[in-house]
């Protein structure tokens, strides 16, 4: 069977996603890989379509229980022999795993790192033909990575004990260049094929929320998600009780996780989780590494992580299956405190560091956490600035991000610019610097008594911008700051400071660009499934999902995801060879589920004959991004989304004869322009 036929027959797909299959074909061709790609991206088919193709057995050394539980789940459904080893097996599972195991029966074999040089791991060395090691989450070899796990670094003394050297391959969804050299060096990969696809998610809406009353907020935001499951990430251990308890008195159906509860709580917590029986969970970061639940709809952080690598990894957990969903973040200027005292906190904490090293690390982590204020403050485009910190080029306008749906103009703020950095100037004459509130007071002329009392009422720049609304001062102030015309302090009585270059702004009056939002923000209508979520099938083949997975024991997107159903809503198979036209139908899951899910559909058929289907080709993130381009460039949503009008296909047409926008999307994505050209036309832009 080649790649493409275990690709269908087995996990059901039609095609690979980018990246998949130059791993795989180098994994089959012996060498080692390193495959980096961000959560969701599908790490675990590169290495699960060769473990298949392969003569023997591989390896996979997983950092979690409940991650490997799930793929073996997963695997088992799809009809592939899986099993793994460790410590929640009972007797008789661990007697009868390692019979199957040693016996050559299962062409997949999941084990904790911390089992390697263990006697039941030297039998299973000793029984079978080992063709590859899989070390999943390989950032975990790195004490510079967030997840650093110590028995990683025995790996390669493992790997070298082997009678015969295995195919090495390593994943994982995040990491620094030095991360990176740290998995080749430390698990001894040779000379391995490295892959970095992009770290895109399109099919996530990324936004900033600067709520008054964050719980309000978040209420607001959980009523709009309707009976969709989601997380919601707190900073400590008491914010998440707190939350937990008050979502619980309001109706909500919600549960909690985090590192200060018994074993037994924070397990049977996350079951519910996954099961579905608790729609919402409440935790700090400690959960989420190895929850592979597809069909997270949301995840809200009520605060401000303390990096973009954090943030990105856990907002990364919503949308896994490639369905539209929403990452939101509530930003509020505590957390800003409570992450500097934290970062304080664990360089005391950091024992076996030693001063130097201490000293560089708390350096770094006040850098990224700069960072991730300048993402929580920033007017541009929320996508754009996640993917240049990564390192990857990225246009300015991706239009599924809050600022881009919100809509924002580049703006000149020249004038405003030296306004502000005379305002600090003159403050700082007065004797001392002072925060972000004092200069935007000053600026705006108020007569606060501490101001008065200062005599910065007599400032020739009071009052200056009284006309300006206060929180465009403030994207404007933090702009300066993130471009270095300012500084700003991070201590405890944070300052505004002046800088080298502040005299640009003052002497050389040099020009000063930033994007703002637009005056009348549009409503947000991103990220909805809603057409489906109308559709009484989609309903119907929820209900029968939830049945067969509680009657098989199993988490529902294990039987499928949500992707799965909404393309049978979009195909409507009735036979069992239609049925297998379904992505994430493979012919086990055809076997299996086929006959129950056509008969439902069959029946709706039948009873609703003049239903009209028009559901669009699923997750296609490109369509999406057009049809909100064409929103951008028009100014307002459209409600009938295929009806063009003159005036708007004439502006678009302009945008792309311009070659601008498109062309962006283009290499976004990955396609030539005459692939976006031959769209654009089908779709009545062009001729
Ligand atoms: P990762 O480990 O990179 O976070 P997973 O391996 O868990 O991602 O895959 C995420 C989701 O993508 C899964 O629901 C999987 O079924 C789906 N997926 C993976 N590869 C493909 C593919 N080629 N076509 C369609 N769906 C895919
Ligand atoms: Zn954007």
């Amino acid at each position: 069977m080649d790649k493409y036929a275990v690709l269908k027959e087995y996990f059901g797909h039609r095609e690979f996603r980018s990246g998949q299959s130059e791993l795989i074909d180098h994994i089959l061709s012996g060498c080692d890989v390193l495959g980096i790609m961000p959560t969701g991206a599908g790490k675990s088919l590169c290495y699960q379509v060769p473990a298949v193709m392969l003569g023997g057995v591989t390896i996979v050394i997983s950092p979690l229980i409940s991650l490997m539980k799930d793929q073996v789940s997963s695997l088992v459904t799809a009809g592939v022999s899986a099993a793994c080893i460790n410590s929640s097996l009972t007797q008789e599972e661990y007697a009868e795993t390692m019979r199957r195991v040693c016996g050559g029966e299962c062409k997949l074999v999941y084990i904790a790192p911390e089992r390697l040089g263990t006697q039941e791991i030297d039998r299973l060395v000793a029984s079978v033909d080992i063709s590859m090691v899989t070390i999943d989450e390989a950032h975990c070899v790195s004490q510079w990575g967030q997840d650093f796990r110590p028995s990683y670094l025995h790996i390669s003394e493992f790997i070298a004990g082997l009678p015969r050297r295995p195919i090495v391959s390593a994943f994982t969804a995040t990491a620094t260049d030095t991360v990176r050299d740290d998995i080749v060096r430390l698990l001894g990969l040779h000379e391995p094929f490295s892959l970095i696809t992009g770290f895109d998610r399109p099919n996530l809406y990324f936004s900033v929320i600067k709520p008054q009353n964050k719980y309000a907020e978040l209420r607001r935001l959980l009523d709009g998600f309707g009976d969709k499951c989601g997380i919601v990430y707190c900073l400590s251990r008491r914010n998440v009780e707190e939350v937990c308890e008050k979502l619980n008195a309001d109706g909500f159906s919600a549960t909690r996780y985090h590192a200060g509860l018994a074993d037994s709580e924070r397990c049977a917590n996350q079951e519910d989780f996954i099961y579905d029986r608790k729609r919402i969970m409440v935790a700090t970061n400690a959960f989420g590494m190895g929850i592979d639940k597809s069909d997270v709809a949301f995840v809200i952080h009520y605060n401000m992580p303390k990096n973009i690598e954090s943030y990105y990894q856990e907002a990364g957990r919503a949308g896994r299956d490639g369905s539209p969903a929403q990452c939101i973040l509530l930003y509020g200027a505590m957390d800003v405190r409570t992450n500097n005292f934290m970062i304080e906190k664990s360089r005391e904490e950091n024992g076996e560091l030693s001063a130097e090293e201490k000293d560089i690390m708390l350096e770094r982590d006040r850098q990224r956490l700069k960072d991730m204020t300048i993402y929580s403050t920033t007017a541009g485009c929320l996508r754009e600035f996640m993917l240049k910190y990564f390192g990857e080029k990225a246009p300015s306008y991706c239009g599924n991000c809050s600022s881009c749906v919100n809509g924002f103009e580049e703006v000149d703020i020249s004038v405003d610019a030296q306004k502000i950095v005379s305002c600090v100037f003159r403050i700082k004459q007065k004797g001392r610097y002072f925060g972000k509130n004092m200069v935007i007071d000053v600026l705006r002329g108020s007569d606060s008594a501490r101001l008065v009392s200062f005599g910065f009422d007599k400032l020739s720049t009071y009052g200056i911008m009284s006309d300006v609304p206060i929180h465009i001062i403030r994207a404007e102030l933090d702009h300066l700051i993130a471009c270095g015309y300012l500084s700003f302090t991070d201590d405890e009585y944070p300052v505004v400071e002046l800088t080298p270059a502040s005299a640009k702004i003052v002497k050389e009056r040099i020009t000063v660009k930033m994007n703002l939002p637009k005056k009348a923000p549009k409503s947000s209508r991103r990220g909805d499934n809603s057409s489906y979520a109308d559709d009484p099938l989609f309903e119907k083949l929820r209900e029968l999902r939830s049945r067969l997975a509680s009657e098989a024991n199993v988490p529902a997107y294990i039987v499928f995801s949500d992707a799965a159903l909404r393309d049978m809503c979009r195909l409507r198979p009735v036979t069992r060879e239609e049925f297998l036209n379904v992505s994430g139908v493979g012919k086990r899951k055809a076997e299996r589920y086929g006959d129950d899910f056509c008969r439902l559909i069959g029946e709706h058929v039948r009873a609703n004959p003049d239903e009209v289907v028009v559901h669009e080709r699923e997750d296609d993130p490109l369509q999406r991004q057009l049809d909100s381009l064409r929103e951008h460039v028009v100014g307002r949503a459209s409600s009938a989304p295929r009806a063009w009008s003159d005036e708007e296909e004439r502006q678009l047409s302009d945008e792309f004869s311009q070659g601008t926008a498109i062309v962006e999307i283009a290499r976004n994505h990955k396609r030539t322009n005459g692939a976006i050209r031959a769209r654009l036309r089908k779709m009545g832009l062009i001729t």
